[in-house]
């Protein structure tokens, strides 16, 4: 009888960089065009099932059967928003969570994946802390969430008719999982496999200090967001605990290196998550302006308002109130911009990741595969 490896013997194909593929083919004896052909399958046709690649010689197949995987994540939920945002719900093959929103938009489409399933950090205003870390992901988990989100939105090979950009702003702390994520974006860069290069991915951190200075040694590296919630050391404490590790200055010093490495038309961002009565007064936003002034880092900033969820003692500040501290940040020389919230109504939006799959109507359950 055939046994099947298990899943972490089988070495996991997608989180692999064309050379690795051609490496691992000529393990087994197969010539180096095998191992493109089998990276083009993956890659650039996102072909999930080594059975369909039927390019390739069957008994190879057969044998990549055995020792490979494709696929590792099973879509066990998929919503869709009324405003065409998809949230898909996945499980990886040992059992954890893992979120992933495609928004659709007029000129690009923004893929949001997840770096780690849960998340270490104790932000008090984002869902995802709740569960606590389950684990990181692998360079192929991250590789499969865009893989999956492209394949349902236009089908599988199917090439985008927009540009994708991708935000490492789902579950978890992308900067505590930097060498996968760095991986998964030099597989998906290559030009014959996805073809999304850095210059397209945002990632985003809660203020990982030594690692926003590795990252500025990175070369072809994304660019930067840094989500602040608070003008203050002693308001960060209580609403981002990281602050306690790495306070402000750390990380606004930590920034100031990292503007070097911005290229002429590139600037860092800063995240700003508005929660009613708590960080979002006149005072607040002039503290904010005076913060940033003080270190002049080429920067613009994002006033997100707070996407509600059910266990969060928040509220979202008004349309008025988040004008208003715009008009002062901006009064000030910050460039301010404010995000529209996308898929709140299947809790695909900011910080409302936390794996829920009951509280929602059928109507906008798409179905699993
Ligand atoms: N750990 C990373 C990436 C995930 S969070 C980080 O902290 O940056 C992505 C963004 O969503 C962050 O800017 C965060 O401040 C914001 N966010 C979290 N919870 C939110 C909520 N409930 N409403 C609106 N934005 C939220």
């Amino acid at each position: 009888m055939l046994r099947l490896p298990s899943m972490e013997k089988a070495v996991q194909l997608t989180g692999l960089t064309q050379p690795e593929i051609v490496s691992f083919v000529e393990t087994l004896g197969e010539p180096a065009y095998r191992g493109r052909q089998l990276f083009g399958a993956l890659q650039h046709r996102r072909q999930r099932s080594f059975d369909d690649i039927t390019d390739l010689p069957k008994e190879l197949r057969t044998r990549l059967n055995d020792i490979a995987r494709a696929a590792t994540l099973k879509v066990e939920s998929q919503y869709l928003s009324d405003d065409g945002t998809r949230r898909y719900l996945m499980k990886t093959h040992d059992s954890l969570p893992v979120e992933t929103v495609f928004i659709p938009e007029e000129r690009r489409d923004t893929i949001c994946f997840s770096s780690q399933s849960g998340c270490p950090l104790q932000c008090t205003f984002c869902l995802t802390a709740q569960l606590g870390l389950l684990r990181s992901l692998t360079a192929g988990e991250i590789v499969e969430q865009i893989q999956i989100a492209l394949n349902d939105a236009y089908g599988t090979g199917v090439k985008p008719p927009r540009g994708t950009n991708l935000v490492a702003m789902g579950a978890g702390e992308p900067l505590l999982n930097l060498d996968q994520l760095l991986q998964a974006l030099r597989v998906m860069a290559d030009p014959q496999g996805m073809h999304i290069v850095p210059n397209r991915v945002t990632v985003s951190t809660a203020g990982v200090v030594p690692r926003i200075l590795d990252l500025a040694k990175t070369s072809d590296r994304p660019h930067l967001a840094i989500s602040l919630a608070a003008p203050t050391d002693e308001l960060r404490n209580e609403l981002m605990p990281i602050n306690k590790r790495w306070p402000l200055d750390d990380l606004l010093g930590a920034c100031k290196v990292f503007e070097k490495t911005l290229k002429p038309n590139e600037r860092l961002t800063f995240e700003y998550v508005m929660l009613d009565g708590v960080n979002d007064s006149d005072e607040q936003a002039r503290q904010l302006a005076n913060l940033l002034n003080r270190y002049t880092i080429k920067s613009k900033v994002n006033l997100i308002p707070h996407n509600p969820a059910d266990p969060l003692p928040y509220q979202p500040s008004s349309d008025e109130r988040v004008e208003q501290f715009k008009n002062i940040l901006e009064s000030k020389g910050i460039h301010t911009y404010v995000r529209r919230p996308r898929g709140r109504d299947i809790f695909a939006a900011c910080g409302q990741l936390a794996a829920r799959q009951t509280t929602l109507t059928n109507t906008n359950l798409v179905g699993a595969n």
